[in-house]
């Protein structure tokens, strides 16, 4: 019979999951990883990480995630390829996937990360795998020598954009700002690049084509006028939306409502206390799906850690044994 009771249940395996699965693991609890697509997370997309500590030249994302993964396999956790899409609070926890499984956990961690949020302009979603994506290391060879905009302003706006100069004949950054949020060392390296060009001030309003993208409408802030820019790749990274659903009331834009499972922000993001606790006793978050104020993978693998050593400690008080 196939075993639905565990100590411990990780939802999701990018960085934080897999990390608080080695933390778990070694501790001996009796641990599952539920993931919905394959384990490594929103890391596997970018094509080079340069910040994460250990690799004195970039590694790229997919083989880190790779590394991670192989480390957690050895260890031999119980990884199943299965989305969860409620939760039961009580002593034991509930947890239903989309499989039609459900199993059963005295403490769950919630490091499910976040999505690419939608720009919801005309055209974004007609276009979508035609023209406009949400990640360049997918999809930057399908737009070689062609012009290229990128919307953003943050990080991963910038390195981006700095990646698809390698395919692109021009790369166009719109930024609603009259300066980037990017760190200083991305901001000079798009500066610096001869094949991008910032548009200023503006945002865009309308992705037009036929077939696939040929362009783009843009109004610029100040002068309030509205022009086009042909262009055939459109690439949005506007910030993250939490997946954060199955613990909310079923109403998508309801928000910290009491029916809600756990308590989160105003934006989704669930919020806990340093030890990574929710409101909710036995029931955890890390990562880019928790209120924090950085979304990276060495947060990520750090909070993933905590939360395992705070859920041990849970598990120990309630089971009266020490792991
Ligand atoms: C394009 C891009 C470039 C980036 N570049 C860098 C960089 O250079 N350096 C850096 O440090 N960080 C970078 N980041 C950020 C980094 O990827 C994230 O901070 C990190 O992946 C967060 O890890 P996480 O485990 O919290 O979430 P994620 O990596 O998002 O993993 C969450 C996992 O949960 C799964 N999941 C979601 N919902 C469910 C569900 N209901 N049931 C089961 N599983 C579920 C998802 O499929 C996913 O595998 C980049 C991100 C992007 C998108």
């Amino acid at each position: 019979m196939e075993k639905k009771k565990y100590q411990l249940i990780i939802i999701g395996a990018g960085p934080a999951g897999l990390t608080a699965a080695i933390y778990a693991k070694r501790a001996g609890i009796d641990t599952l990883v539920l993931e919905k697509l394959s384990p490594g997370g929103q890391a596997q997309l970018t094509e080079k990480i340069e910040n994460y500590p250990g690799f004195p030249k970039p590694i790229s994302g997919k083989k880190l995630m790779n590394e991670i993964v192989k480390q957690v396999e050895n260890l031999k956790v119980e990884l199943k390829n299965e989305g969860v899409e409620r939760i039961e609070d009580g002593k034991e926890k509930k947890v239903y996937t989309d499989v039609g499984n459900d199993y059963q956990a005295l403490a769950l961690i919630v490091a499910t990360g976040s999505d690419p949020m939608k720009l919801g302009v005309p055209g974004e979603e007609k276009f979508t795998g035609k023209g406009v994506s949400y990640c360049a290391t997918c999809d930057a060879p399908f737009f070689r020598d062609v012009d290229i905009l990128v919307v953003g302003g943050g990080n991963t706006a910038a390195e981006e954009a700095l990646y698809l100069t390698n395919f692109g004949k021009k790369v166009y950054l719109i930024h609603r700002r009259d300066r980037l949020r990017a760190e200083k060392i991305l901001q000079d390296r798009i500066l610096a690049n001869p094949k991008i060009e910032i548009i200023w001030h503006s945002v865009l309003k309308e992705i037009y084509g036929k077939e696939n993208v040929r362009g783009v409408k843009i109004k610029d802030l100040k002068s309030g006028s509205i022009y086009e820019l042909p262009c055939r790749g459109v690439f949005i990274f506007v910030g993250l939306k939490p997946n954060t659903y199955f613990l909310k009331n079923r109403q998508e834009h309801l928000y910290s409502n009491p029916q809600d499972l756990v308590k989160m922000d105003e934006n989704g993001f669930i919020i806990t206390n340093e030890d990574m606790e929710t409101n909710i006793r036995g029931i955890f978050a890390c990562g880019d799906v928790r209120k924090n104020k950085l979304k990276q993978v060495v947060v990520a693998c750090g909070e993933g850690a905590q939360a395992a050593f705070a859920a041990r400690k849970y598990i120990e008080e309630l089971t009266g044994t020490s792991y």
